[in-house]
């Protein structure tokens, strides 16, 4: 069973914000922002490359319910999801980043010259 499964299953404990049938929003451990929170549904998913369109739309619904949860829908925030090696996924269990609490960078990505692609 994967990480977030466990956490998911109350295995592994975690600090839950919000919690619904589908979904689960809990403080992620190693936080890059002062809010740094981490949305997942409780179905396992490997990826966004794996999510369908119907629990997609359901999940925006929910992550919008954690960033007023934590007050911070008017102030701004970010969602992100790393995909596969190259997006730096680390669990393999769908996930958005839901950052905030403070204006944010916007970083460095990569190390490549960013028009070398196509
Ligand atoms: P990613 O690199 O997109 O796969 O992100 C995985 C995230 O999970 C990282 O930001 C970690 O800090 C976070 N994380 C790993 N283990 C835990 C845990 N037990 N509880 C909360 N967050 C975790």
């Amino acid at each position: 069973m994967c990480l977030f499964c466990k956490i998911i299953n109350k295995e592994i404990p975690s600090n839950v914000i919000l919690e619904d049938e589908d979904f689960l929003a809990f403080h992620d451990v190693n936080p890059k922002a002062p809010v740094h929170i981490l949305a997942i549904p409780k179905i396992h998913v490997d990826s966004f490359n794996e999510v369908s369109g119907e629990l997609m739309g359901k999940m925006s619904s929910f992550i919008k319910k954690v960033a007023q949860e934590v007050k911070i829908d008017k102030s701004g925030y970010r969602v992100i999801t790393n995909i596969g090696e190259n997006g730096g996924q680390e669990v393999q269990h769908l996930h958005f980043h839901i950052l905030g609490g403070a204006k944010l960078s916007w970083g460095h990505f990569s190390d490549a010259d960013p028009k070398g692609h196509f």
